[in-house]
């Protein structure tokens, strides 16, 4: 009995249920990594993202090499070539079982059936592992079976649902017999199956691989979680994990991030460690908008989750997004916070949700643009939680930002970075001014005017929403 695994968005060997499965028997497991170039372009993957992937192949592939599990990778141009080409493996191997972790988005959910549909139709067992989400999609549901639309009723059936169970997450796969007709892929043909795209190497910033997370991981545990909810909402300090990135490719599971944290609160969900409360909340979060695209597919095909929001007059101004994109709002928080993404890939969660609500409720730029233009930048890239957070901020989403609750960019600014630490390191330009101006500073030459008037745009949002058919009465 031999096995094909289908390695994705689980970038590590242990604690991966599809890897530990199917090493089990013992009789040979082969490990598979497909590059689409048509998906890098549909999901308008981030260069930074692409570098960071093929830096943990290479690690993984190593990883893998030592328990005799060989790593193939193969590039295709298209999706419909993904199910041949794995069929193709299988075959190769005289594979009876072909497992891989589910992926929820309906795009990731399609391809996944058209894979199993033919590995099935040629006699070979599939087998799909739950491994992204702690609570798989579908299991939260409401008295009358319905899903939850709202996070705190969502959080509250999550954590009945999971805090009577062990979280032990699994170890190594079982080291199998040497196979030595198939060798693993060389460090070279990891490196070709990028050779459509341009990378961006952020090794100093982002080093790859599940050591470097779990390394992360323990830090953060041990020095920054007890502080975590009086932290996390000043970008100028380390004050959240920035784990981020390692989730997105997989090289960190949520059980073993979970599991740090009981081990560090003694077992503790709900008890005096507050900062532990509040980081196991941003977990659920992060699973919470995965149910939802599997509950209201419509997210995945470009449409609000609140259908009423499509009638919104969203404006596509190009010269306003550049300015945007740029970091040349005249609005330094905002400036400061783009420089930021642009410079490393990642963004303070805070900024995140001020600059989405600037462009979408001063500029009225349609939220789908930022959606995007964060995916195209961001090393933690994740189409889930990136369409969760722009919907919120754009009011069209589940548990979304009242429309008349609107963020003044400067107030935020002023609150989370009140002597303008973070607005120096960005916009240096701005550095020489004082605490009080540096969030809103005087006409200068150097220095852009605020491209949007915020009160009176803001004003024109709230109007344009309570003018929406199922709002205005
Ligand atoms: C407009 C917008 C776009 C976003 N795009 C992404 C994205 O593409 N990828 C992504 O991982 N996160 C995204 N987020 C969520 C959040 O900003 C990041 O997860 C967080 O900033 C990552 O930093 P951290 O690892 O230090 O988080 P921590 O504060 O340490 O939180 C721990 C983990 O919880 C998860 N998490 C935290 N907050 C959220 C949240 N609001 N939604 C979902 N998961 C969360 C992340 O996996 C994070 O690593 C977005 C938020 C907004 C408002």
């Amino acid at each position: 009995m031999t096995a094909v695994v289908w390695l994705r968005h689980d970038l590590r060997v242990r604690d991966n249920p599809a890897l530990f499965n199917a090493a089990k028997a013992g009789q040979g497991v082969i490990a598979v990594y497909v590059h689409c170039d048509a998906y890098v372009r549909l999901h308008t993957i981030a260069p930074v993202q692409l570098d960071f992937v093929r830096r943990h192949l290479q690690i993984i592939a190593k990883d893998l090499a030592s328990l005799n599990i060989p790593l193939r990778v193969i590039r295709v141009q298209k999706p419909v070539e993904i199910a041949p080409e794995l069929l193709r493996v299988a075959q190769t191997f005289d594979a009876e079982y072909f497992y891989f972790n589910a992926e929820y988005p309906l795009n990731e959910l399609n391809r996944d059936l058209a894979v199993n549909q033919l590995l099935r139709d040629n006699g070979i067992l599939v087998k799909r592992c739950h491994d992204r989400c702690m609570v798989p999609p579908g299991m939260i549901r409401n008295g009358q079976g319905e899903p939850y639309k709202v996070f705190t009723a969502f959080k509250k059936k999550w954590l009945q649902t999971m805090m009577p169970v062990a979280i032990s997450p699994l170890g190594l796969p079982a080291k199998q017999p040497l196979v030595s007709a198939f060798v693993s892929a060389s460090e070279d043909e990891i490196n070709q199956l990028f050779a459509a795209q341009t990378l961006r190497d952020l090794s100093l910033l982002w080093p790859a691989g599940e050591d470097e997370a779990c390394r992360r991981l323990d830090v953060f545990v041990e020095k920054s979680l007890t502080d975590y909810q009086d932290r996390r909402d000043f970008p100028a300090i380390d004050g959240t994990s920035s784990l981020s990135p390692y989730f997105a490719v997989g090289s960190l599971s949520p059980r073993q991030a979970l599991s740090a944290v009981l081990a560090y609160t003694h077992g503790d969900w709900d008890g005096g460690n507050a900062g532990a409360n509040c980081w196991i909340s941003e977990l659920i979060w992060r699973e919470f908008y995965q149910h939802v695209a599997v509950d209201y597919p419509q997210v995945c095909k470009r449409k609000a989750m609140q259908a009423h929001t499509e009638a919104f007059p969203w404006r596509y101004d190009p010269a306003l997004f550049s300015a945007w994109c740029e970091g040349k709002t005249g609005i330094p928080i905002v400036d400061a916070a783009m420089r930021q993404l642009s410079n490393t890939g990642w963004m303070h969660n805070r900024l995140r949700m001020v600059v989405a609500m600037f462009l979408t409720k001063n500029c009225q730029i349609d939220w789908r643009w930022g959606e995007d233009y964060f995916m195209s930048q961001l090393i933690d890239g994740e189409f889930t939680a990136n369409n969760g957070g722009w919907q919120w901020s754009a009011s069209t989403g589940t548990d979304a930002a009242p429309y008349f609750r609107i963020f003044n960019p400067i107030s935020q600014s002023e609150r989370f970075d009140p002597n303008g630490d973070f607005i120096r390191k960005w916009l240096p330009e701005l550095a020489y001014l004082s605490n009080k101006q540096i969030h809103n500073p005087p006409a200068m030459s150097s220095y852009p005017r605020p491209i949007v008037d915020l009160s009176a745009s803001r004003k024109e949002t709230i109007a344009l929403f309570a003018k929406l058919p199922a709002l205005a009465h």
